[in-house]
């Protein structure tokens, strides 16, 4: 079966933050674009692969960067030995074959490529395939989702307020303290002692955001100094080589990270 390696076998682990699955299962039902909205490192791709599990559906997974054309979305012809051949791009494959479509960092792509997703948004359900004179209906099973954070966005680098307004947005942020230390704790197989001690680092270097680092750092980053912990490696270390040296040159910054940590130990 064509997407059969695009299903996800075992249970990816999840811990719900609010309503969030009660939402997306509504909006899935209705096949209402989403958006999942937040800052990195915060769980949703690993929402969004929990989600394609517990509705057993294939998903299709396009990390947006700046170079991506529409063709790399829709599809092309290839010469081969036999002449030209369409090759159909990944929406295209998630379209006709009813996969989860997950357009990961929209915002990072052209706005002129981002247009080719309009009219699979609203009733048409349509991908035109203009260079292969083709309109594909998209399989009832079709879902749209893209990621976007509203932290990196600049009047250059936006979504068109005419693809926005085609989504239902779900909000992600860092979870309460005792619920990201449950993450952590499970992801970085660590302690709820030392889990929580990080969170509570990780909540002081969120605090120092506007004060010259762009964003604290995320759950992710949390459990990167959690597997080191675990290795063996000494706290300090761990934070300075995990959570602080990655998000910031500057050395007052750096200094103030340090004590953060310091005042935790
Ligand atoms: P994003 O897509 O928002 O950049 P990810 O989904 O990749 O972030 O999250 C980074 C990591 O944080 C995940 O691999 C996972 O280990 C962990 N994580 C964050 N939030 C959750 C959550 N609610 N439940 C389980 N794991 C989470």
């Amino acid at each position: 079966m064509i997407l059969s390696d695009h299903y996800i076998a075992d249970e990816p682990y999840y811990r719900p933050v609010g309503d969030e699955i009660t939402l997306f299962e509504a909006a899935y039902a209705m096949r209402l674009p989403v958006m999942l909205k937040g800052p990195t490192g915060c769980g949703k791709t690993r929402f969004i692969e929990h989600m394609a599990w517990k509705l057993n559906k294939p998903i299709v997974t396009v990390a947006c960067h700046e170079d991506m054309t529409a063709s790399d979305l829709v599809g092309r012809f290839l010469l081969d030995a036999n002449g030209t051949i369409w090759h159909d791009g990944p929406l295209c494959l998630a379209v006709r074959h009813g996969a989860i479509c997950y357009l990961d960092e929209i915002v990072e792509a052209r706005q002129d490529t981002t247009v080719v997703i309009h009219p699979l948004t609203d009733e048409r359900r349509i991908l035109p395939l203009e260079k292969k004179g083709e309109l594909v209906r998209a399989h009832a099973g079709f879902h749209l989702v893209i990621s976007y954070n509203p932290g990196y966005q600049s009047i250059l680098k936006d979504l068109k307020e005419s693809t926005k307004q085609r989504f239902c947005a779900i909000e992600f942020g860092y979870p309460e303290a005792e619920v990201e230390a449950e993450i952590v704790a499970h992801e970085a197989g660590i302690g709820p002692d030392a889990a929580a001690l990080l969170v509570t680092i990780g909540e002081r270097s969120r605090n120092l955001r506007g004060h010259g680092l762009a964003e604290g750092a995320s759950t992710r980053m949390l459990i990167h100094a959690g597997q080191l912990l675990k290795h063996g490696i000494q706290l300090e270390a761990a934070c300075r080589i995990a959570l602080i040296l990655p998000i910031t040159d500057d050395t007052d910054l750096r200094g103030a990270l340090c004590a953060a940590v310091a005042a935790c130990v």
